[in-house]
């Protein structure tokens, strides 16, 4: 008997996201080409300059070696005849959201993870989904139901992991791909689980694989069974909790479909004396230096990045004045921010139309970034996978 306080979670993810997306969307603009899923392709942020890397590759690709966050040079030397497509974000967005959408009619909690993964709460429904008198116990009928339901509309195919948890769910839905569903409920984590090397444990990164390796610890298993207080010992308070707990399959965080996500970051000071063009320098600099950092540290702390920045400023007379500038690419980089900031605010102030020509003073200054995203709509850049392609996988949003 499954206890009644026991959740049904699941974790949807699409399989090889922007590769099938780009592949969706070709088959729709010229039916009867062939479909990329079913040769070796990839999907690179910059195919022309051949300094793109792979964000995401076929099935067929994969069995030639191909792998997430390596150069495209060095993809086709391990595949010649592979078929790279430019990222496409504006067309991954626009499937992103109505994958969203049809999620939203099974369940009222639904939290969207990355651009192609969202947990479901499904505790509850289970009435819904005998009265339509299928033929598979809930949650399984429910699962087959919306699993159906986005290849059949949207022409992409999802695996679903369910759990009783988000972590085992989201584990899980990684097992044999694609168009599958799995379970791993915690009776199920001796057999399913455990055996896996530990370095696959979510949210293990691999330094700390490594220093678990050295404990002799291999699998998740190992993890499992060893005494918590070893693991805090060597790895640290907050991972060895972690790894203990997580191994152990236990995981207490809720789906939150009502989670508020938080539109920007904004700071401001009030200059300690009010500021023209003789003494803009270096009070201004400093202070637009020191906003910079800051917005940059909250940007990071949140694994989010920003495309738009702005300035705001008050005049002696307390009227307010805003600027912003639309990125190409969103940044999490004080560097950038400052740069985008002090432009802005030279562009004010400054100059024959600038505020500063009309013996205006300035006694308040602010910089807010907003527009936010989690780093799945920026351009892919080498920069991005200079570490081990297994970062890549890791990364939130690199389906
Ligand atoms: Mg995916």
């Amino acid at each position: 008997m499954i206890p009644r306080s026991r959740k049904t979670i699941f974790h949807i993810d699409v399989n090889a996201a922007f590769l099938s997306w780009s592949a969706v969307k070709r088959l729709k603009e010229a039916p009867g080409s062939v479909d990329l899923r079913t040769i070796p392709s990839a999907v690179a942020g910059d195919i022309e300059e051949r300094r793109g890397v792979i964000t995401a590759k076929s099935i067929p690709a994969k069995k030639y070696g191909v792998e997430t966050g390596e150069p495209v040079v060095k993809a086709l030397a391990k595949c010649p005849e592979l078929v790279i497509v430019k990222s496409d974000f504006e067309t991954y967005r626009r499937y992103s959201a109505s994958l969203m959408k049809i999620l939203k009619t099974y369940s009222p909690t639904v939290e969207q993870a990355s651009i192609d993964e969202a947990y479901m709460d499904m505790t509850g429904t289970e009435a819904i989904f005998e009265a339509e008198g299928d033929d598979e116990p809930f949650p399984m009928n429910a699962a087959t139901r919306i699993k159906n339901e986005i290849r059949n509309t949207l022409g992409f195919t999802v695996n679903i992991g369910i759990s009783s948890n988000k972590l085992l769910a989201k584990m899980v839905s990684d097992f044999e791909k694609p168009d599958r569903i799995h379970t791993l409920y915690p009776e199920e984590i001796g057999e399913k689980l455990w055996p896996l090397p530990i370095a696959r444990l979510y949210g293990c990164g691999e330094a700390t694989a490594a220093k678990l390796n050295a404990l002799d610890v291999r699998t998740i298993g190992d993890a499992a069974h060893m005494d918590e207080s070893i693991l805090r010992a060597h790895l640290g308070e907050r991972a060895g909790r972690y790894i203990y707990h997580s191994a152990n399959g236990m995981d207490d965080s809720s789906v939150s479909g009502a989670r508020e996500e938080t539109k920007g970051y904004s700071h401001e000071t009030t200059l300690p004396k009010d500021v023209t063009a003789e003494n803009y320098e270096p009070e201004v600099p400093r202070i637009v230096h020191a906003i910079s950092e800051k917005l940059s540290e909250r940007l990071k702390a949140d694994g989010v990045f920003a495309s738009t920045v702005a300035i705001q400023i008050k005049t002696d007379r307390f009227v307010r004045h805003s600027r912003q500038m639309q990125l190409p690419d969103s940044t999490n980089s004080a560097e950038k921010i400052e740069e985008i900031a002090t432009l802005l605010l030279k562009r004010l102030l400054f100059g024959e139309q600038g505020m500063f020509s009309r013996n205006v003073k300035i006694r308040l200054i602010g910089v807010s970034v907003t527009k936010l995203d989690r780093g799945e709509f920026r351009q892919m850049s080498m920069f991005d996978f200079m570490k081990p392609a297994k970062r890549a996988r890791r990364m939130q949003g690199t389906p």
